[in-house]
């Protein structure tokens, strides 16, 4: 960043090497074949964005990919809802004990 100008900045394009035109921007991309530039640094963004919107901890969500039969997604399903519904009601608990402690 200290050496470029960032209107002059050019990345060379991860997919077919052609050195493009870059503002540094996370979603630039390549001007020849039109893929972005950074896409490990976007997918990070992306990353972090989801992490904001998510109310719970990733650990705490059971992943259920598209490779799961139809039995084990019923059951990470309802073990999911478990987890939110026991997420709801910790936070209810912490709720009640800050209105009492008040
Ligand atoms: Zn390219």
């Amino acid at each position: 960043m200290e050496e470029h100008a960032p209107l002059s900045a050019s990345k060379k394009c991860p997919h077919c090497g052609f050195w493009s035109q870059w503002q540094q921007h996370s979603n630039d991309t390549c001007e020849r074949c039109g893929q972005l530039l950074d896409p490990e640094r976007n997918r990070s963004e992306q990353a972090q964005e989801h992490a904001r919107n998510e109310p719970l901890p990733q650990f705490m969500l059971m992943e259920i990919k598209p490779g799961d039969g139809p039995v084990l997604r019923f059951f990470k399903t309802i073990i999911r809802g478990g987890q939110l519904a026991f997420g709801a009601t910790v936070s209810f608990i912490l709720w009640f004990l800050t209105m009492l402690a008040g």
